[in-house]
């Protein structure tokens, strides 16, 4: 009986925390929603948001060495038409 009760006062109300987005209970927050595993997640979402920037810049930089790569073929083959 003294465990029903218990059971019965535990929050069942789910939250989602906006920094991890972990949905956990007030009664199993503790287990399962700690500030290690709320630091540990943002920290990978960090580490993902800043590969995905990377990885922009990266492509970004692909381009742009591209346009200069098509501007330099342009400009030699301008240099090498025989001059009237
Ligand atoms: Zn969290």
């Amino acid at each position: 009986m003294e465990i029903e009760r218990d059971e019965s006062e535990c929050e069942v109300i789910e939250f989602t925390c906006e920094y991890c987005k972990i949905v956990y209970t007030r009664c199993d927050a503790s287990e399962r929603h700690t500030d290690m595993i709320c630091l540990r997640e943002q920290f990978r979402q960090h580490q993902h948001q800043s590969q995905a920037e990377i990885k922009q810049v990266k492509e970004e930089l692909e381009k742009l060495r591209d346009d200069h790569h098509i501007l330099t073929v342009m400009l030699n083959e301008s240099r090498e038409q025989p001059c009237k």
